[in-house]
């Protein structure tokens, strides 16, 4: 790592493409790890719970007296923290938090779907494409930073994914980059399984599935979990989505269920990552959203191109590059593309990616302190 002083040398000796390369020899991170929760409003990470839709009617909730002694609140604060204590003590305190559009930080998706595959395919490959207009199982024909990566060095970079969504390995085209995914429902694999993988892959059969294309995020998160110390990934993609499923079918009691327990996954996560050596202070977790949801009753309920909403997500970073900002307010548009070039500029790469993807949009500033 380069010191300041240095770093300031070489800035004024230097032609800019070194400097580039300077500020990508001085990043401290060695892993990423992207955690993703499908559908989750910027609505309820900055504000908490919206009281309106604590409602049997709004919100389809079955004891809205439980659920605001739960999340409720009298502030947009007490109530968040409430919803997300590890994102609002931790996250927010340790690193930045963009998105909240009560105080001019707007993220946006820019793809025009605001479907699950758009969104996870403007994200990962740095650009929203028209062809995407569908949520099936169809070979991505982009090419993601995970795959770019991989197949740049599949030494160096040890990629890996486990998802909820069976449509995940299509996404990621498994059939070409080669990158191992777990996804639905799918079994722990492997010749010597550990007990923890024979107990997960046995709760995973006996379950009751409330969706068969789609594991329940407890599953998912705790298969990442045993695969972690195991498969040791350096690029790794987490992606739940109870929150999605359960707003879609209105229950916005259940909803606010899984983004509370999405936060006690992001706190096991960040605590799992900071005992291991190959991950402590040299992680950077990257938490984001697919898409936003409509406003208000119903429209919380979809995301699509007719529901205004579905565009307006929320992104946070923490890690060794990432400067303690924490919640940040009137910030320039920041768009959903703009972390498949912050995953390569935070691995070392980004000079080689945006040469290899020009149109990619750029990093991050603020994520890798640039
Ligand atoms: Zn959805």
């Amino acid at each position: 790592m380069r010191s300041p002083a240095s770093f300031a040398a070489i800035f004024l000796t230097c032609s800019l493409l070194p400097v580039a390369q300077a500020q990508q020899d001085s990043i401290r991170t060695r892993n990423v790890v992207i955690i993703t929760d499908d559908g989750l409003r910027w609505e309820e990470v900055f504000r908490g719970a919206d009281s309106k839709l604590i409602d049997k009617q709004a919100g389809g909730v079955e004891d809205p007296e439980a659920l605001q002694r739960a999340f409720g609140g009298d502030t947009p604060e007490q109530r968040r923290e409430k919803l997300m204590p590890f994102f609002w003590t931790t996250v927010a305190r340790k690193g930045i938090v963009l998105g909240n559009r009560d105080r001019n930080s707007p993220v946006r998706a820019t793809n025009g779907k605001y479907l699950s595959y758009a969104g996870y395919n403007e994200m990962l490959t740095g650009n929203a494409d028209p062809r995407i207009d569908f949520n099936d199982k169809r070979p991505n024909p982009n090419v993601t930073v995970l795959e770019w990566l991989s197949q740049r060095d599949s030494q160096k970079f040890r990629v890996s994914a486990v998802a909820g969504w069976d449509v995940m390995p299509s996404i990621l085209n498994t059939a070409r980059s080669g990158i191992p995914v777990n996804a639905g429902w799918q079994p722990i694999g492997g010749p010597e399984l550990s007990t923890d993988a024979i107990l997960l892959n046995r709760m995973m059969e006996l379950a009751i599935r409330d969706w068969e294309t789609v594991r329940n995020d407890v599953f998912t998160f705790w298969v990442a979990m045993e695969q972690l110390p195991r498969t040791r990934p350096n690029v790794l993609l987490i992606s739940l989505g109870d929150t999605d499923d359960y707003a879609h079918g209105g229950r916005y009691d259940q909803y606010l269920k899984a983004a509370h327990q999405f936060d006690a996954h992001l706190k096991e996560l960040w605590e799992t990552l900071q005992a291991h050596p190959q991950y402590r202070d040299s992680t950077t977790v990257i938490i984001t959203t697919d898409h936003g949801r409509g406003h208000s009753a119903p429209g919380w309920r979809d995301h699509d191109a007719k529901t205004p909403g579905s565009e307006e997500i929320w992104i946070a970073v923490m890690g060794p590059d990432t400067p303690p900002l924490g919640e940040r307010t009137d910030t320039r548009e920041v768009t959903q593309g703009q972390i498949a070039s912050t995953v390569a500029a935070l691995m070392g790469e980004l000079n080689p990616f945006r040469i290899a993807f020009p149109k990619a949009a750029p990093p991050i500033e603020e994520a890798s302190g640039k």
